[in-house]
């Protein structure tokens, strides 16, 4: 069984209630371990470290923290394997891609945050010859930063590397259902001899220990990722202090398969982008429209490539889908599927829990799953699933395509296969969306800016937006 536990001002504690909560393994549906089920007062103990190191951290240089971050980088790069198991293990993902993915990509975080503040630059202003306008950067304070469980310890870094970077000490809270790596990661910290009270994490439910981050007077930053409703409260809680706040929110993400493209890579690359981590990925395709000339076409290659994905124990290599995060989420990536064949989408495949033998009996598997929908006032063309689950829909016309394409509430990452570069780019500037990824996809560079239009968040993060968003800019006029 393992022990998760708080780390508060550089060491490990349990909740001050004592109160815990179960760590279920998606695997196999058994508890192995606990976590501590924290509350306010726990909260309290971690802003009132972090704002004690604040005086300290704020003033380090930028050297100084940049090599910190490279420390903790080095570190978890040593400790690969057994990172790569923790992420596993807690949310349901093949070994394979934490290893590929989330774990490199964490340790890219704290490397490209390290390198990024040392280039950073202030801004002077000449305005005449005896008037002279320059800009400096502080740090904001105390940093709230609360994440989900898809990319746990992937989405938890891109928030504290950028945060201790710039001169901020952090409160962390990670999704209860996912709070294994960022436990070993405070063990990293706490192996390197980190500045105690600068970085904090504090399990618990998001709605006591979020909640008391969020409403916390002395928390002036909170970057939060997750899904829209969360965010609603999130923003209602911290208007009253006008909190600075980044949203990064849910998406139903387009595909727009023109009939220009080259159909073998939009085929493949489009059952990566739907099906990657389970469809576990803010960032996943959900809905596939596609030229009617090639419908017929694509959605039999499609398909055919979908049924030849393998789904089950995320320890071996061979499996390309492992476990959704919990049985509850299960029942609600279902629940959509059933709803959606009742109202008449023609399930083209999948679409039915998975039970393998043996010891994996009570994991939560289910089949990567491919529905037929014309109507775009369907439940499952309009809400997110955040599951192994994706719609093919036909169009006759351009307008057609970025008409289906923008007709949700979302706005957060469009892929678009075309061989046509006027229709590249014509498509890019219509669909509404924050990030578009032509002909490839999740295709990252951590400078460029990442967020969604509409519901699917406010701000953007990554690179110098990262940086402005994690520092407060101050002008000062100088009459000379
Ligand atoms: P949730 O919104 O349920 O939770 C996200 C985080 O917020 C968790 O740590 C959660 O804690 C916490 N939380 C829950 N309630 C509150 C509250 N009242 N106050 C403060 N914090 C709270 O999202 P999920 O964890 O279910 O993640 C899936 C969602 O995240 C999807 O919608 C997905 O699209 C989105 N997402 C967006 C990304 C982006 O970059 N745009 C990237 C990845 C995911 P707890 O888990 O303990 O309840």
């Amino acid at each position: 069984m393992v022990t998760i536990l708080n780390y508060i001002d550089g060491r490990f504690v349990p909740a001050v209630s004592g109160r815990t909560l179960d760590n279920w393994r998606p695997r196999d549906g058994r508890i192995y371990g606990t976590l501590p089920a924290s509350d306010v007062a726990d909260v309290e103990l971690a802003v009132k470290a972090a704002e004690v190191a604040s005086a300290g951290w704020r003033k380090t240089t930028v050297q100084e923290r940049s090599q910190w971050l490279l420390k903790i980088a080095a570190v978890i790069e040593e400790r690969m394997d057994a990172f790569v198991c923790a992420e596993s293990e807690d949310q349901g993902k093949p070994e394979a891609l934490a290893r590929r993915v989330d774990i490199p990509r964490a340790i890219e975080n704290f490397r490209f945050f390290a390198g990024a503040i040392l280039h950073q630059s202030e801004e002077a202003f000449a305005s005449s010859a005896s008037v002279l306008n320059y800009t400096q950067r502080s740090p904001v304070g105390v940093a709230g930063l609360i994440a989900p469980w898809n990319l746990p310890l992937y989405l938890l870094t891109w928030k504290i590397a950028p945060a201790l970077a710039c001169g901020n000490t952090v409160v962390a809270k990670p999704s209860e259902l996912s709070p294994y790596t960022a436990f070993l990661l405070a063990e990293v910290l706490q192996a390197i001899d980190f500045p105690k009270g600068v970085c904090n994490i504090v399990h618990g439910l998001g709605a006591e220990v979020g909640d008391a981050l969020v409403s916390h007077p002395r928390v002036p930053l909170i970057s939060f990722t997750g899904g829209t409703v969360t965010a609603k409260r999130i923003s209602e809680r911290a208007a009253p202090f006008a909190k600075k706040l980044s949203l990064e929110l849910g998406g139903k993400n387009p595909a727009l398969i023109f009939s220009s493209c080259e159909l073998a890579s939009a085929i493949t690359t489009s059952v990566r982008s739907s099906f990657t981590n389970q469809g576990e990925i803010c960032l996943c395709t959900s809905r596939l429209l596609i030229d009617q000339k090639i419908f017929e076409d694509f959605a039999h290659g499609f398909v055919k490539a979908v049924q030849e994905l393998t789904v089950g124990d995320p320890r071996h290599s061979e499996n390309e889908l492992g476990a959704l995060i919990s049985a509850a989420h299960r029942e609600k990536v279902d629940g959509y599927v059933q709803r959606a064949v009742k109202a008449g989408a023609k399930l083209l495949t999948g679409g039915r829990k998975l039970s393998p033998p043996g010891e994996l009996a009570e994991g939560y598997y289910y089949e990567p799953t491919v529905l037929l929908v014309t109507d775009p006032s369907f439940e499952i063309f309009q809400e997110e699933v955040f599951g192994p689950v994706v719609t093919l829909t036909p169009f006759a016309t351009y307008e057609e395509a970025i008409a289906l394409a923008n007709a949700t509430r979302y706005g957060l990452a469009a892929t678009i296969w075309t061989r046509d570069l006027t229709e590249a780019h014509r498509a890019s500037a219509d669909v509404e969306s924050g990030l578009v990824w032509v002909n490839t996809w999740m295709n990252r560079d951590l400078r460029v800016p990442f967020g969604g239009m509409k519901a699917s968040g406010v701000g953007r993060e990554g690179g110098r937006h990262s940086l402005d968003f994690y520092s407060e800019e101050k002008n000062i006029c100088l009459q000379l």
